[in-house]
């Protein structure tokens, strides 16, 4: 398998605590970070200008014990309007391929790159991207993620290969340390293009047997 890009885990950024208290918050900042503390922070967040314009912010959903995380581009319409990810046309059709190899949506987990819906569905920015990374980086530490699914070029160029697109690398793994990544065409991608659905659906196959092999 082929190495890409080194995964920087999060690491909890205790500089600018005072000496005296650092030891104490150190185990209490580690120790009690969770996938709902990052919701919270996520639902009240106004680090990027999406915050404007969204009605709910998706911080994701799914189990906090799974192993294996997707992540999409961003909230459209449907999800803005509930704060749930993947709830809309594509949110169903990727609920099919998962129950597809025997998954349900609550054994994994579901995220995406930026928590907040762009105007219009248009594509996150980088500046977007880069201002919201802090919390996916969190939830896939806290998961424990040993297998990553980015879909759509979004997700690719945001933890990949800003060079590469999700047509080349879609349904190939490839491991960084202990992770796996599995990139995937975006679910939307199929209803605009039939065709792909059943590369979709030959990919999801590739996925759940590699996810027996690993024993997620
Ligand atoms: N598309 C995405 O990338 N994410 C969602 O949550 C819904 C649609
Ligand atoms: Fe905050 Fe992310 Fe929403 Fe921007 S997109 S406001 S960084 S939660």
């Amino acid at each position: 398998m082929k190495r890409i890009q080194a995964y920087i885990p999060y690491v909890a950024h205790t500089e600018t605590i005072p000496e005296a208290t650092r030891a104490g918050l150190i185990m209490t900042t580690q120790g009690t970070d969770s996938i709902e503390k990052v919701a919270n922070e996520v639902m009240v967040c106004s680090k990027c200008r999406l915050h404007d314009t969204r009605k709910y912010a998706v911080p994701g959903e799914g189990s906090a014990s799974t192993k294996v995380i997707f992540i999409g581009e961003a909230p459209g319409e449907q999800e803005d309007l509930q704060g749930r990810p993947f709830v809309g046309a594509a949110g169903k059709l990727l609920t099919e391929l998962l129950e597809s190899i025997g998954l349900r949506r609550e054994e994994i987990y579901i995220t995406n790159i930026v928590k907040c819906r762009p105007p219009n569905n248009r594509q996150p920015r980088r500046d977007e991207a880069d201002a919201c990374r802090s919390y996916l980086d969190r939830q896939i530490a806290l998961i424990g993620a040993r297998v990553i699914c980015p879909m759509g070029n979004s997700a690719i160029h945001t933890l990949v290969d800003p060079e590469k697109s999700v047509t080349e690398l879609h349904g190939i793994p490839f491991e960084v340390g202990s992770v796996t990544y599995f990139p995937l065409y975006h679910p939307a991608a199929a209803l605009y293009t039939f065709s792909l659905k059943k590369v979709m659906e030959d990919d999801f196959r590739k996925l759940g047997a590699l996810l027996s092999v690993l024993g997620c």
